[in-house]
């Protein structure tokens, strides 16, 4: 209990990647009132309902409070000097990829620079990935492959501009509400239409023009199609493709081989020959169009290819870059795209730079004076805790996320933490994977923590501290450089503030820079403390004097050697496991509409849990009906990797074949409920991000 209220601080949500601004303050009873901050651009005041709810999360429940080492309470000295010495011998003994780091997209971008400096420039491993390697590393690959860079080329207000939006592999209205009910509101004003493409009806296809309910995997010969009807039909752009890109002819070629015709596109896809017509035609005749992907194009053993289907239809008709317009991948965290700028990922080094050049290499190491330069990509999310587990890696650092639920195949993660010789977790409350740690550290949480995070359309805001620290929590970026100080590298990690960090972050950024770069946000490597304080938020490239933010793009050049982007040829592949006999259903996973990742903070929340209480498994009345489930039946769903329970609720809105398990629940919320429990490791050649969607499963009443 406070005194006195407090005054309102301006923060953001610590939720989803549409970054919403909150103010929040201290009632003088104690409890924490949160709005939505009608000045920040990515929200002008509204919130959700996970948003809206903060306040209901800030409490003790569950929390973690001072260090443990074996399940005993121990000072900060302690543990730290265990967690240094551990990994200093680990790394003496068998050298830095014996090591490994496994962060958050709920770490601020200080956290991330200082844990991403620490593994790639001082311990000398490129073994530091992130859960966001399980949201958009497809689209941060598809990127790179079209753009040269891990560019994103839109921003929201594209979609408040557009005349047509495809939401491709993303159900909007529940997993990104706010940019969603934007585009509602924009709809009334501007009748822009609506095209929802998914296998399963949504709460985002109810509301559309159009609702393409597609087969699983069929998304690259969907857009394959659009291309090659694009070129038979005249809406391509000759001018742009002859000027500002590479690939066409044969990207068009791979694509005209693939869809000869709308039949076969619609016979391969399970959609109806009209609906593919209809789309096709209003793409091709609508200059302004966005199309919106997220994790149903992501979430994929070939979800690079799917993205590079989407941004070729874009290059082709010259729609990018441009007011209403472009593809938009939109993250599932709030901080993923801050983890991309700093090089949170196994196979990127820093402010976007890659190992693939030994210049870009060697510009991170001189800024750095990096004793031991990582000179290769680490392990990604999947392989890491495969090498977890057969004692490749012996010391692993897993921050602020909850494997042990969320991970692919998730028995096996679990293992992989019990026979792995070192693990430390530092996060804010007990999860199922804090029982597998050796040692816990307890970090500040929202509200307690202050620091910076980038959102889907690249604006970066604040996220500032109105809460003192529960227990003895630390921030992040603090316990990462007291254990860096502990295994000897002091002066890189002498931070006394975020501040200093983000100066050291943005001055990376601008290092060398030739200015051909362009992530150029060397501006802020001067940013005074009190200016540091004071940010408002902002998308980058900021502005050079003053005016708009430069449009990513806009001119017509491309961060490749030859200033072109470059269309893909990609080949239609299907999902990583097809359905069978033995399991002849098709698992989708994806959020609830009130519910948060594993549920660590909203499912503390009464009014959230009421919406959705348990786990539900939602099924096609035809399957149902095979196996003889009735509404509120316990159902056993099994795949090749596990076996869950949960209640089935049976529902049109799936397609025969196919069935829908939130990804939320684990043994914290309810026994045997895990959908990671059942999903595949296998994962995209260029990504590394796991197929989290259609799992073949056998469903049968209990
Ligand atoms: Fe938070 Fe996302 Fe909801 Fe905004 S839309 S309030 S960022 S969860």
């Amino acid at each position: 209990v406070v005194e006195a209220p407090s005054a309102e601080a301006r923060t953001t949500c610590p939720y989803c990647g549409v970054g919403c601004g909150v103010l929040a303050r201290v009632a003088a009873d104690g409890e924490v009132i949160v709005r939505g901050d009608p000045e920040h651009p990515a929200n002008f005041g509204r919130l959700c309902s996970k948003g809206a709810a903060l306040g209901e999360t800030t409490g003790l429940e569950g929390r973690l409070l001072v260090p443990e080492i074996g399940g005993r309470e121990k000072s900060w000295d302690e543990a730290l000097d265990l967690v240094a010495r551990r990994f200093r011998e680990t790394i003496d003994r068998h050298g830095p990829d014996s090591v490994a780091f496994y962060v958050s997209g709920q770490l601020l971008t200080e956290d991330y620079y200082v844990a991403n400096k620490l593994m790639k420039g001082f311990i000398g491993s490129g073994n530091i990935d992130t859960n966001s390697r399980l949201c958009m590393a497809s689209s941060v690959a598809g990127h790179r492959r079209a753009f040269g860079e891990d560019i994103v080329p839109g921003i929201y207000a594209d979609l408040e501009e557009a005349d047509l939006v495809v939401l491709t592999g993303s159900n909007a209205a529940w997993c990104h509400p706010v940019l969603y009910q934007r585009l509602l509101a924009t709809r009334q004003k501007r009748g822009t239409r609506i095209v929802v493409i998914d296998p399963r009806r949504t709460a985002t296809a109810d509301e559309s023009d159009h609702h393409l309910a597609l087969d699983p995997g069929t998304d690259v010969l969907l857009f394959n199609g659009l291309l090659a009807h694009l070129a038979r039909t005249g809406a391509v752009d000759d001018d742009f493709v002859a000027a500002a890109t590479t690939g066409f002819a044969d990207a068009v070629g791979v694509a005209r081989a693939e869809a000869s015709s709308l039949a076969d596109v619609a016979a391969g896809c399970g959609l109806a020959e009209a609906d593919v017509r209809l789309f096709y035609e209003l793409f091709a005749a609508t200059e302004r169009s966005v199309t919106v992907y997220s994790q149903g194009v992501n979430q994929s053993a070939h979800g690079t290819d799917k993205v590079n289907a989407i941004i070729n239809c874009h290059l082709a008709t010259g729609r990018i870059g441009r007011l209403g317009m472009g593809p938009f991948s939109v993250t599932g965290q709030p901080n993923a795209m801050g983890g991309r700028e700093v090089g949170g990922l196994a196979n990127q080094l820093a402010a976007h730079m890659g190992f693939e050049q030994s210049d870009e290499v060697d510009r991170v190491a001189r800024f750095w004076k990096a004793p031991a330069i990582a000179r290769q990509a680490g392990l990604k999310a999947v392989d890491m805790f495969r090498a977890a587990g057969d004692g490749r890696v012996k010391a692993l650092w897993i921050m602020g996320t909850n494997p042990a639920v969320s991970m692919p195949d998730a028995g096996r993660v679990r293992a992989a933490l019990k026979d792995c010789e070192f693990v430390v977790v530092s996060d804010v409350t007990r999860t199922d994977t804090t029982l597998h740690a050796d040692v816990l550290l307890p970090a500040a949480a929202w509200g307690e923590k202050s620091g910076s995070v980038t959102n889907s359309e690249r604006r970066m805001s604040r996220q500032r501290a109105f809460l003192p620290s529960a227990g003895s929590a630390r921030a992040d970026w603090r316990i990462i450089c007291d254990i860096a100080q502990r295994m000897g590298f002091g002066d890189a990690f002498a931070f006394d503030e975020p501040a200093a960090i983000f100066r050291e972050h943005a001055a990376l950024s601008a290092f060398e820079n030739d200015g051909k770069r362009l992530f150029d946000i060397g501006a802020l490597a001067s940013l005074a403390d009190a200016a540091y304080e004071q940010f408002v938020p902002s998308i980058w490239p900021l502005p050079k004097s003053g005016g708009q933010h430069r449009r990513l793009l806009g001119e017509g050049r491309f961060p490749t050697p030859d200033g072109r982007a470059r269309f893909v040829a990609v080949r239609q592949e299907g999902v990583a496991l097809a359905v069978d006999v033995h399991r002849p259903v098709a698992l989708n996973t994806g959020r609830s509409r009130d519910q948060w990742h594993t549920m660590t903070r909203t499912g503390r929340v009464p009014r959230l849990m009421a919406n959705t209480a348990e786990p539900t498994l939602e099924i096609a009345p035809q399957d149902a009906a095979r196996e003889g489930l009735a509404d509120g039946d316990l159902a056993h769903v099994s795949s090749r990797y596990g076996f869950v329970r949960a209640k089935v609720s049976i529902s049109a809105n799936q397609k025969s074949g196919s069935a829908f398990l939130p990804m939320h629940w684990s043994g914290q919320f309810a026994a045997n409920a895990g959908a990671g429990s059942l999903a595949s490791p296998l994962t995209d050649a260029f990504s590394g991000q796991p197929e989290l969607k259609n799992v073949p499963v056998r469903i049968f009443r209990e």
